[in-house]
């Protein structure tokens, strides 16, 4: 089984990002250091076995703090005097085997997708290479000293090349052992491989949204990028509502929130089940929110498997068919409505028990309740009822 590796050069002095030379791959991105960004893409990526990251002697401290607790990360080692010889310098401090793959990625492209990831590491398995390329759709020219067009050059063939490029371990080593015997300099892998002349270079595609941070306005496009991602991988929130009441008679066991209470005038809820109107309501709103069917036509009352059942067994059954469909539950909110008896001092049992068969915290399952004064057949004490609402997040 062959591994995969990411190796980082980031070592970049940043002479077009500012006025101090300092290394811009510590630039804050979204209140984290670009380079974070850059190698969480790598460290997230399941294909990934281990990121080594090589940066300038002066900022090995810096840049171990910008990625502490990053956990595939195997080393921060220091490069030498040009990006070449860093990537050589980090090809030997990895050791890989000759057949493992290695996606050699700038440390300034922190918006790498897990796509053009993919897209690297497949290739590499079918072709032996992959260098992520866009094709060129700007018409290209070439000027002189004194930007006097001396020709229109054309465009047909023309890629743009990012990084990731991906290689066997193998084929980058002999790349770079031949670069330096002959004293060929590149500006990246590929034109080393190049050099070599033994593995022919696939392109794949790459994505325009893998920019290279080079001047402070690129950051500003960085961070528009990011927001767009933030606000399309946000979680869909659904809302639902449920209603429901039931009579007050003599001789029945009164249940409310799963909670058993006994009731001064002897009296419980009429109904097939339980009769538990609060657990009813609830049932309906996740229902609702989920898009499902209602509580009555999952659940007939005239159906013997029903009769005298437990609602709390309703819950779960419900809450198994939400988790089903890969809802999760944020929060849930009842209002019993009930002349008597006093419902405050079974709220916090209430709570528990429906937190625990919907797996929420008791804070996020709101119970009131309230009498109807006096008022129709509620504020007569012929019934109790209950209104629910529930909300749901879906990614
Ligand atoms: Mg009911």
């Amino acid at each position: 089984m062959t591994a995969t590796y990411a190796l980082i050069p980031a070592a970049g002095r940043g002479a077009r990002f500012s006025t101090d030379g300092g290394n811009k791959v510590f630039a804050a991105l979204r209140g984290r250091p670009l380079l974070r960004w850059t190698v969480e893409a790598f460290a997230d990526h399941e294909g990934v076995d281990g990121i080594v990251v090589v940066t300038g002697g002066a900022d090995v401290a810096r840049c171990r703090e910008a990625l502490a607790g990053v956990v595939k990360l195997m080393a921060v080692v220091v490069g030498g005097g040009t990006r070449q010889e860093s990537v050589g310098i980090g090809l030997y401090a990895l050791g890989a085997a000759s057949d493992d793959v290695l996606l050699v990625h700038d440390g300034a492209r922190p918006l790498v997708t897990t796509a053009t990831i993919d897209r690297c590491i497949q290739g590499v398995r079918e072709n032996g290479s992959a260098v992520a390329a866009l094709p060129v759709h700007d018409t290209l020219k070439r000027a002189g000293e004194a930007q006097v067009v001396s020709e229109t050059v054309d465009r047909h063939g023309l890629w743009a090349v990012q990084t990731p490029q991906a290689f066997h371990a193998q084929t980058l080593l002999n790349a770079h052992v031949h670069a330096t015997a002959t004293g060929f300099a590149g500006t990246d892998e590929a034109s080393l491989v190049e050099h070599l002349g033994d593995v022919p270079i696939h392109l794949v595609q790459g994505e325009p949204s893998n920019v290279k941070v080079t001047r402070p306005e690129d950051l500003s496009m960085a961070d528009a990028i990011l927001g767009q991602r933030a606000v399309a991988g946000v979680m869909q929130t659904r809302v639902g509502f449920g209603y429901d009441i039931h009579r007050l008679s003599p001789g029945r066991r009164l249940v409310l929130g799963g909670v058993e209470i006994t009731d001064p005038q002897g009296r419980g809820l009429e109904g097939h089940s339980d009769a538990d109107v609060l657990l009813h309501a609830l049932c309906d709103a996740l229902l609702g929110a989920a898009g499902l069917p209602d509580i009555g036509t999952l659940f007939p009352n005239t159906d013997p498997a029903y009769a005298g059942i437990a609602s709390t067994r309703l819950l779960q059954d419900v809450a198994a068919r939400l988790d089903a469909l890969g809802f999760q539950v944020v929060n849930v909110d009842m209002t019993l409505i009930a002349e008597a008896p006093k419902i405050m001092p079974h709220v916090a049992r209430m709570r528990e028990i429906i937190g625990g068969l919907l797996g929420l915290e008791p804070s996020r399952v709101g119970i009131k309740a309230t009498t109807n004064e006096g008022l129709g057949a509620l504020g007569q004490g012929q019934g109790i009822a209950a209104h629910a609402v529930a909300s749901l997040a879906h990614s």
